[in-house]
């Protein structure tokens, strides 16, 4: 099998994050197992997703792990020129839902298995396929739970987003809350007489656009991120059921897209600060039972790696990538780096054509993987594989 034929197997599942992964889970395993490898399963609480890890080489310290999410995006609403799940070459591009984001990654990491064997290594190897990152990062904790619990201690992470194999050294992270005013329901001909769920969260609203504008303008700032500052907003508003009642209840979604050296908990506690001090005991003077809640949901840490950490070198080398590129999306190396990990994200593929129609990766960079793939066997293991690539 070829890293081509792997990757269409892969796309042939349709592993959109609604959806179970075991069907694309159980194949991997079965392919590992056929060059003896073993593979663990760690599964969800539903017992209908789970992440897999598997080793070649020593059951010991060191190492590196091959980090990729099994889950791709979903398909809606987009005129795609092919079935989305199923591979087509078209012009030199392998088209397909997850062909960059990222089943192209898993696809060398598990073509390059065999040579990871060949190459008698004596620091592992580590394959770690998680599921339910395209929605918020939430599933890799319970991986790294996992691994924390086997004792071994890898040395390294290379997270295998797309970025058309250069060594990408930073992102921001996200934190993101669900927002509840609780006000008080009358009529609207009495509405000093209610608490206007609606009003209020216009004012927690306002509040998080004059604290973005501010960083905006005074900062921190950190240029090589753009926008070079910690950005908020709100993304989503729901209240109110008819014009002549004073609403009841207000939600909405607020994000926080922070530079990986600020703590966005902090911010939001300035939010929270702003509600309970300002704002509450405005609504509790007219209603007692009134308030408003603000609960995390999504914690995506940022992360910079250091430029001179040994696998930054040792990826540079194999790359000849010398920049230190940060980028605007957010990848489980957040996670891995929060961890302890030092952690590059480097994988064939560019992030340009990720989560959109007729999605794509380029033949030449499923190449580049597998080269890669190839050079880092090499690295890691006592005898190069002489095996050439087809
Ligand atoms: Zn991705």
């Amino acid at each position: 099998m070829t890293s081509r034929d792997i990757l269409s197997r892969l796309v042939g599942f349709d592993t959109v994050s609604s959806k179970s992964n075991l069907a694309l889970i159980d194949w991997v395993r079965d392919y590992l197992e056929q060059q003896g490898i073993r593979s663990d399963l760690i599964h969800d609480e539903t017992g209908t997703k789970a992440h897999l890890w598997a080793t070649v080489g020593p059951e010991c310290d060191g190492g590196i792990v091959l980090s990729g999410h099994t889950d791709v995006v979903p398909v809606d609403g987009q005129s795609w020129s092919s079935d989305p799940f199923t591979l087509t070459e078209r012009e030199g591009k392998l088209f397909g839902r997850g062909t960059a984001d990222m089943k192209g990654f898993i696809a060398v990491a598990l073509n390059a298995v065999e040579r990871f064997k060949a190459a008698s290594l004596d620091r592992p190897v580590h394959l770690a396929f998680s599921y339910d990152e395209e929605i918020g990062c939430i599933g890799v904790p319970s991986l790294l739970e996992a691994i924390r619990r086997r004792g071994i201690r890898p040395a390294a992470c290379i997270v295998g987003e797309p970025t058309m194999m250069k060594l990408v050294i930073g992102h921001k992270g996200i934190l993101c809350a669900h927002g509840h005013v609780r006000g008080f329901e009358c009529h609207s001909s009495t509405a000093p007489e209610g608490v206007n769920a609606v009003q209020y969260a216009a004012r927690i609203i306002d509040f998080v656009r004059l604290e973005c504008e501010r960083r905006y303008r005074e900062g921190p700032f950190d240029h090589r991120f753009i926008p070079s500052t910690t950005t908020l907003h709100v993304g989503t508003v729901q209240g109110g059921t008819a014009f002549n009642i004073v609403p009841r209840d207000c939600r909405f979604d607020l994000e926080i897209r922070h530079l990986p050296t600020e703590d966005p908990h902090r911010i939001l506690q300035s939010v929270e600060r702003h509600c309970r001090d300002v704002l509450e005991p405005e609504m509790r003077a007219v209603a007692p039972d009134t308030g408003i809640t603000l609960s995390v949901f999504c914690d995506t840490p940022g992360f910079v790696a250091d430029p001179g950490s040994d696998i930054a070198v040792l990826l540079r080398r194999i790359t000849g990538d010398n920049d230190s590129a940060v980028v605007a999306y957010t990848t489980e190396a957040g996670h891995f780096s929060r961890d302890g990990y030092p952690t590059i994200v480097c994988g064939p593929g560019s992030m340009a054509q990720g989560h959109k129609p007729d999605e794509f990766i380029e033949v030449s960079q499923l190449a580049a993987g597998d080269r890669f793939m190839e050079a880092l066997a090499g690295a890691l293991g006592r005898v190069s594989p002489p095996r050439p690539l087809p």
